[in-house]
């Protein structure tokens, strides 16, 4: 059960939840519990996060250019990588993420599931070894901003498979705007009490989109998946994005940065659609 928005009651008060027992001695222990673990969790995300990021700062130069060729499909040299935080609103940050969670090293192994494999042999605090196994499957993803909670978060919907998600993330949650498209690295953290699903926080910067590029984005990841299935029947959004989540950065890097020009956006999908499925 969660109380967001419900007055508090008093310590001495009968607890909310009907057990005829005072608040004290009921649920508000429980609370204050689940408060701290969130805050040790928070934390371990921190942590966490800044742990992968120097693994990805210690990468082979090597496998960082072939990364940064496929994130930037060509635009920058990899020379460029300090300008980019400036110039394309961090995007050189934007990459490092996606370069531990996304990117497959030599071995096959993203950085994040490298980790996770060595997880016994390593001396990760707990809770980061709780952490870890959920942030293997994290990709680059598009999502919808449905809802702002002032202080709180927000209500974010998966833009491939329109799964309502929670950000728990109330600093993030400030630069978010009403209906935008955000895309970016999303990862589940802590379990409200009560809930059967867990809080994301956003693990680096997102990219910020109008709301109008939604649809085509949804369009083009579509042709994406069509295209990757005529050599993988079974698969989904997920064998998709573990190949090629790259592709939202393409898309990003086509939308005009001064004024909406959505014939440039259909243009680009239909020499998408033309080049992958030859429509
Ligand atoms: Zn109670």
């Amino acid at each position: 059960m969660t109380r967001t928005g419900a007055p508090k009651p008093g310590r001495n008060d009968p607890c909310y939840c009907g057990s005829g027992r005072k608040y004290k001695d009921c649920h508000l222990r429980q609370e204050e519990e689940w408060r701290s673990q969130q805050l040790r969790l928070r934390n371990a995300q921190d942590s966490l996060l800044q742990r992968i990021l120097a693994m990805a700062t210690d990468a082979e130069a090597a496998d960082l250019r072939t990364a940064f060729d496929r994130y930037w499909n060509g635009r920058y040299q990899f020379e460029q990588l300090a300008e980019l935080n400036e110039r394309e609103g961090y995007g050189a940050d934007r990459f490092m993420v996606w370069f531990a969670f996304d990117y497959r090293q030599s071995d096959g192994q993203t950085l994040v599931s490298r980790l996770a494999k060595t997880i016994d042999q390593s001396d990760l605090p707990p809770l980061e070894r709780q952490l870890l196994p959920q942030w293997v499957d994290v990709r680059l993803r598009p999502y919808r901003v449905e809802r702002l909670r002032p202080n709180a978060g927000a209500n974010l919907r998966d833009l491939l498979t329109d799964e309502p998600l929670i950000l728990a993330d109330s600093h993030a949650s400030l630069r978010l705007e009403l209906d935008e498209v955000i895309v970016g690295h999303l990862v589940p953290v802590d379990t409200p009490l009560g809930a059967n699903q867990s809080n994301y926080y956003l693990a680096g910067p997102a990219a910020h989109l109008t709301p109008d590029t939604a649809e085509p984005l949804r369009a083009f990841a579509d042709i994406h998946l069509a295209a990757f299935r005529r050599n993988h029947p079974d698969a989904g959004w997920l064998e998709l994005l573990r190949e090629r989540s790259e592709i939202f950065s393409h898309f990003i890097l086509i939308l005009p940065t001064d004024k909406p020009d959505p014939e440039r956006i259909q243009r680009f999908i239909a020499e998408t659609r033309q080049q992958l499925l030859g429509e």
